[in-house]
């Protein structure tokens, strides 16, 4: 059985040759193409910044919403919903009409043949571009140690978020339940692997959790006595804001009872707790129910493809290098941009994405402009540092703009102000307020919403494989083995 959909937009009509259990999609038009991979902050604002150019934009990504990262430890700890910091989409580029957002992993992109394929519960899309903006960002690394994710989950996506929080949650439910003192310290110790921002602002909020929000609610066990460890093999914490912030973030995560062990490298991760190594090579057991990873990432993907067809060289963290105008060697039409591009040191931050997802469509835009693409001016992406900052708890974060150092209230003012600015749409921002105001001058968490497929979905996923496909009717065939009724259409190459 083949069904194929043609879709026409404006002159040009084209068939696509599509194949089993895949429709291929050819759009064609008279209006230069802009494809965009990711609706993250990269893929987001550069299709906003081309709001007013003559293109036709596709936006393809594997997610049907934007994601504000920065606050998904909100959403672990039950301050906010997933919905306040992941609006749909589309609902965001609905009045920009020169958009259609694609849902679909991209696996391949041919730069010879300028098309990106992506894939959605078995069905194949094939995309042409005249320009092409890549900003799938990064994901979790756990250095060589894939398998801990089972246990220690990263917080890269809602999926992680949610995840977490059942985790988190179910830990003090679970400890309420038991009787055997040896279990109920298991239940109530909750480890964070790495110090970075997320990290302490992770390890802060279980604190406050445990401290204030939770102290009630339970009759057999008490909450506060919950031991919240932070782990990292640096030697301080927040490394990037250097040491006076860090040593103000550590007072500060003391005062609130967070156990930080600095120099502890983790060298195994089980169901039950993990190992840690020490400096002098010695290594101890933490016996923990709820272990969180928040140490590291690794670039996407699709940087080894982009890698493997322009020779350019990949990082330690499989960021690509890019030109210094974020364009592919070889492929001025071609930019990478946010998590995925090792250029100058900048960091994996919302800003460069941000800022280099907006600078690809201005480039875009002059070439347009111009009617000059091949020997089109050179425009170097330049990179404005405008601080970071991270929270430890409520009304208190660190703040590093240029030489200015800002801790305490006033720096928990600036984050909370700059946070609402770049959450988007004023209905998540009037409600994220909302929240905050429950939570951090109240006690409450009007998020601890939990399901049991959140918590046991990841280890049912494993168990099945991820390319699983619940709607292929082939799987329900007796005697059909799994990998067959899920195998994969042709073509695929960027492995999710
Ligand atoms: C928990 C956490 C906290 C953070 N806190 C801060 C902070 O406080 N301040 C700060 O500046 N930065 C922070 N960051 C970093 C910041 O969020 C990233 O630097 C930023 O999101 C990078 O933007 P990006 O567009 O490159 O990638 P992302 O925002 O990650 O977007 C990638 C997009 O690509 C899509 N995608 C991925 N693979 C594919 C594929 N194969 N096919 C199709 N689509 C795909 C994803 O679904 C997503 O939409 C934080 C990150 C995390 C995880």
């Amino acid at each position: 059985m083949y069904s194929c959909e043609v879709r026409v937009i404006h002159r040009e009509f084209l068939e696509w040759p599509a194949q089993e259990g895949t429709i291929g999609v050819m759009t064609t038009t008279a209006r230069h193409r802009v494809v965009i991979i990711g609706s993250g902050f990269g893929g987001l604002f550069s299709a906003r910044k081309l709001a007013k150019a003559d293109v036709d934009v596709t936006l393809i990504s594997r997610t049907g919403h934007h994601l504000f990262q920065p606050l998904l430890y909100q959403v672990t700890t039950g301050i906010l919903s997933q919905g306040e910091i992941a609006p749909a989409t589309r609902e965001v580029l609905r009045k920009q009409r020169n958009v259609r957002v694609l849902l679909g992993d991209v696996r391949d992109v041919d730069l010879t043949g300028r098309t990106v394929t992506s894939f959605e519960l078995g069905r194949a899309t094939t995309t042409p571009y005249d320009s092409l903006i890549v900003a799938a960002g990064s994901g979790q690394s756990y250095f060589g140690n894939d398998h801990f994710a089972n246990n220690a989950p990263g917080m890269k996506s809602i999926d992680d978020a949610l995840e977490i929080r059942g985790k988190i949650f179910g830990a003090f439910e679970m400890a309420e339940l038991s009787t055997d003192p040896v279990e109920i310290d298991r239940y109530l110790t909750f480890v964070v692997v790495g110090a970075g921002p997320t990290g302490v602002e992770m390890a802060g909020q279980i604190a406050e959790l445990a401290h204030r929000t939770l102290t009630k609610e339970f009759r057999a066990i008490d909450p506060s006595r919950a031991n919240i460890v932070l782990l990292d093999g640096a030697p301080g914490v927040l490394g990037a804001f250097g040491d006076h912030l860090g040593d103000k973030a550590m007072k500060r995560l003391a005062k609130m009872g967070v156990i930080v062990q600095l120099n502890s490298k983790v060298v195994n991760v089980d169901g039950s707790g993990l190992e840690v190594e020490r400096a002098d090579g010695s290594r101890y057991r933490i016996e923990s129910s709820c272990m969180i990873w928040a140490a590291g990432v690794q670039a996407n993907a699709l940087t080894k493809t982009l890698a493997g067809q322009t020779g350019a060289k990949l990082d330690r963290a499989g960021r690509i290098a890019v030109n210094d105008d974020l364009t592919l060697p070889g492929h001025p039409e071609v930019f990478v941009v946010g998590d995925m591009i090792s250029l100058d040191n900048l960091p994996g931050v919302a800003q460069v994405a941000i800022q280099g997802g907006r600078h690809a469509a201005k480039t875009i835009m002059a070439r347009l402009a111009t009617g000059r693409f091949s020997d089109t001016p050179h425009r170097p992406f330049k990179y404005f540092d405008k601080g970071s900052m991270a929270t430890i708890s409520r009304f208190s974060a660190v703040v590093s703009v240029g030489k200015l150092r800002f801790s305490g209230f006033i720096g928990w003012m600036m984050w909370l102000v700059l946070h609402l600015v770049y959450i988007i749409g004023f209905k998540n921002r009037v409600t994220t307020l909302l929240h905050w105001f429950v939570s951090f001058i109240g006690r409450g968490r009007s998020e601890r919403t939990v399901t049991e497929q959140q918590v046991v979905a990841r280890h049912a996923i494993n168990a099945v494989g991820a390319d699983f496909n619940p709607f292929d009717h082939r799987r329900l065939l007796p005697g059909t083995p799994q990998s067959a009724a899920t195998a994969k259409p042709e073509p695929v190459s960027a492995p999710r």
